[in-house]
């Protein structure tokens, strides 16, 4: 069993809080995906784990052994990093077998056989006598990968490791990463700054602000019941829209229009007296009339073609920037100062504390 477990754990650089207090339970086999803007304490997280930063309070453990005080060598651990790390002087061979050799006694014949089978897991075979320094950086990804594989460790650390790559080449390794964490069934605790990435590829997504652990959830949760204001805004691309209110009796009222209280968004707001709406994009509908008086006229600022849908940028006047944007599918054309209706039903709405 690896199950991983953070408990509590803090990491402090002389004034820097850089990781405060976190606790998250990994369970064997799972793919936690630990996202957040740059400097949240992610990569700190990970070399902790790892054992190449000390904790300063707290305790990491695998299973229900403590990994304070085991080096890194001693932890059954493999990290990949996003500079890949590989020795340029060494064949792809070599730099795959080196950890094995250094690490294990396994014989010759054992390690080249497990050589062999990670480079045709990763599709790299053909290219085992190589140095580096002949490879593309999708290759050399492989091979930092492959290096991680052939360890066969109880988890896998990695630390943005498809940053290098082009987009096209990213979209490939992602659901390639998947397949074979799915296939070797390790524990994996990923680092990276993009939401779309940890929407793809985390079974469960742990968002870190401040060094602070905001939410742990599936992306599903994270993305529908976003824990606070935070993971609302980070979590979704475009962003959700965010609106002060002010609570006034049974409606919220903001500076452009009001919204009647449901029994469920009552709840959420409690006895506040302000809070803060959110609404996703595609939760917007954009029409042409209004016909319900939750609806409410703003003017077209801005239109992003995305393709099959736009997001549509909208004001509440003509004289003002955008304020909020909406998610329309399909080819229906809105131009920009196009007077239009947007709507959105009670069910879709957020309510978070006020700013
Ligand atoms: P992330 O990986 O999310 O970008 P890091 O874990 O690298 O964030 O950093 C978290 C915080 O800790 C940042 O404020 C960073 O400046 C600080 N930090 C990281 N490493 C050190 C260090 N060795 N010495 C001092 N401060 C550090």
């Amino acid at each position: 069993m690896a199950e991983l477990t953070l408990d509590s754990v803090t990491k402090r650089f002389d004034d820097v809080v850089a990781v405060d207090g976190v606790s998250v339970d990994i369970e064997d086999g799972e793919f936690l995906v630990l996202v957040g803007p740059s400097g949240c304490g992610k990569s700190t997280t990970l070399r902790m784990i790892a054992g190449l930063e000390s904790i300063s309070e707290g305790d990491i453990r695998l299973g229900t052994t403590s990994l304070s005080g085991k080096r890194p060598k001693e932890r059954d651990i493999a990290m990949v990093f996003q500079s890949y790390a590989l020795y340029p002087h060494m064949s792809v061979r070599q730099n795959m077998s080196f950890g094995l050799e250094e690490s294990t006694d396994l014989s010759k014949d054992a390690i080249r056989g497990q050589v062999d089978e990670a480079a045709a897991m990763l599709d790299i075979d053909e290219l085992l006598e190589r140095k580096p320094g002949e490879l593309s950086g999708g290759q050399q990804q492989r091979v930092a990968l492959g290096r991680a594989i052939v360890r066969e460790p109880e988890v896998f650390l990695m630390d943005e490791p498809l940053s290098n790559l082009d987009a096209k080449l990213r979209a490939q390794m992602r659901t390639e990463l998947q397949r074979i964490q799915e296939d070797l069934d390790t524990t994996t605790v990923y680092v990276t700054h993009d939401q779309t990435e940890a929407m793809t590829m985390g079974d469960r997504i742990a968002i870190l602000d401040g060094g602070q652990l905001q939410q742990v959830g599936t992306p599903l949760e994270v993305y529908h019941k976003p824990a606070n204001r935070f993971v609302a805004g980070f979590i979704g691309e475009p962003s959700m829209n965010f609106f002060e209110m002010e609570v006034q009796g049974d409606r919220i009222v903001g500076d452009d229009f009001a919204y009647p209280l449901s029994d469920e968004t009552r709840e959420a707001v409690g006895d506040a007296s302000h809070v803060t709406l959110g609404i996703r994009p595609e939760d917007i509908e954009v029409v042409s009339e209004a016909t319900d008086s939750h609806d409410f006229e703003t003017v077209v600022d801005v239109v992003e073609p995305m393709g099959n849908e736009n997001n549509v940028y909208l004001s509440f006047s003509p004289e003002e920037e955008h304020s909020f944007v909406a998610t329309v599918g399909g080819m229906r054309s809105v131009e920009p100062g196009q007077p239009v209706v947007a709507r959105f039903s009670e069910d879709a709405i957020h309510i978070f504390d006020s700013e």
